[in-house]
């Protein structure tokens, strides 16, 4: 493994290995290439660097902590769980690293309106802030089933001042989201842009996405080793798309001595059809204008997905999160519904940090792995966002 140098990647064409890629219409293929050549003009140059690095200190509250979860620890009685706090991130997760990137890109380029979807609405409220920020017009697809599961957060984006279009095809929910947002952006991809929210999509959003998020694991590194001075034995993030996976993964790539894990919602289990566990049970496929593993039926049509964590519920995944699996570098577990819920109560109540549904599948993943490890070895997990916005559903499933 260790000749592998994880660096460069994806190649020219936005191949990681077999993956990723443009599988798109050919008018498409020219605006996909004009936003890649855009975005490696402005992302070497000093203005742009120097007002995304303001952006992330002064407006974002970066860096974010490294927080050693001692209780929680303790409690379980096996290795140390460290959580990287996204949660703390203005706008309560990892996805405004991107959504300020995308925006400022928007910008860069002249483009009248930045169009997206949301699954619990963490994207869209991420993006319509920077939206508000940056002042182009915005305009967010959300599935009905999300609409009703998370009130607070389309209200938030209603404040913000973007157009919220609600999708009721399908199953309601991401899969549906992606397909109607993408619609209305092929109705003028020239003026409009696509801000894709997660590592997915055609190039060059999977590397975009990834480059905007790798500050997570930038910092992480470097905090860890400054108080611990040692690399942590274990990382973990969940994985929908891959985004806050991809963002803490990336400077660790190289460390061949830290075990990196992601983790996959097994919702109401594996052996069911109830969970979107796309790297553990999807094979080879394409999905939204890219090559990746899908969760398919036989004529390589998307299966509908669930996790209790709407923003997990996808069934296709970043493709550079294929080729890490495939090449054995990452290791992708699964976590379900009921694992989700209790690692939720968990924190909330040995820390007093209510994590993000989606966050909580990592956190029962290193409380399950730190059992079986000593009091001198490490997790390190990605605490991706806040549970504000689950709360109540949370209170309501549990009787509380
Ligand atoms: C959207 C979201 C995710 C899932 O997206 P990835 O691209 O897989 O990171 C995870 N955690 C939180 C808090 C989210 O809002």
């Amino acid at each position: 493994m260790s000749e592998v140098n994880f660096g460069p990647m994806p190649d020219k064409d936005g191949y990681f290995g077999e993956y990723g890629g443009q599988i798109i219409p050919p008018e498409l293929k020219q605006v996909m290439d004009d936003i890649n050549d855009a975005y490696q003009e402005i992302k070497e140059t000093a203005e742009f660097k120097d007002e995304l690095d303001m952006l992330f200190a002064t407006y974002v509250g970066r860096p974010s902590p490294i927080y050693h979860a001692k209780r929680l620890s303790d409690k379980i009685g096996g290795a140390q769980i460290y959580l990287k706090r996204e949660d703390l991130n203005h706008t309560g997760a990892h996805k405004i690293n991107h959504c300020l990137g995308e925006a400022l890109l928007a910008k860069h380029m002249n483009k009248t309106k930045v169009i997206a979807e949301t699954g619990a609405g963490q994207h869209g409220v991420a993006l319509a802030t920077a939206c508000a920020l940056v002042g182009i017009p915005c305009e967010i697809h959300m599935g009905q089933v999300d609409i009703e599961k998370e009130a607070p957060n389309v209200t938030k984006m209603k404040i913000l001042g973007c157009k919220l279009v609600p999708v009721t095809r399908g199953t309601a929910t991401l899969k549906d989201a992606v397909d109607s947002a993408f619609e209305e952006y092929l109705k003028d991809p020239v003026n409009t842009i696509y801000a894709i929210g997660s590592v997915v999509g055609p190039h060059p959003f999977p590397k975009m996405v990834r480059d905007f998020q790798s500050v997570i694991g930038r910092e992480a590194r470097a905090q860890f080793l400054d108080s611990n001075g040692k690399l942590p034995n274990y990382i973990t993030a969940c994985v929908g798309g891959g985004s806050n996976a991809m963002g803490l993964f990336t400077e660790f790539l190289n460390d061949s001595d830290v075990g990196i894990v992601g983790v996959e919602p097994a919702g109401m289990g594996l052996d069911t059809d109830m969970h979107s566990a796309t790297m553990t049970k999807g094979s080879k496929g394409a999905i939204h204008g890219f090559k990746c593993y899908v969760l398919q039926d036989e004529q390589g049509e998307p299966l509908p997905v669930h996790s209790i964590a709407s923003g997990l519920d996808y069934p296709g995944v970043g493709p550079q999160h294929c080729l890490l699996k495939d090449l054995g570098r990452v290791e992708y577990e699964t976590a379900t519904d009921e694992e989700c819920l209790n690692a939720f109560m968990q924190l909330s109540q040995v820390e007093g940090i209510i994590p993000a549904l989606e966050s909580s599948h990592a956190v029962a993943w290193a409380m399950k792995k730190a059992a079986t490890l000593s009091p001198d070895q490490t997790i390190l997990v990605n605490l991706s966002g806040r549970g504000d916005k689950d709360a109540d559903y949370v209170a309501e499933k549990l009787g509380l």
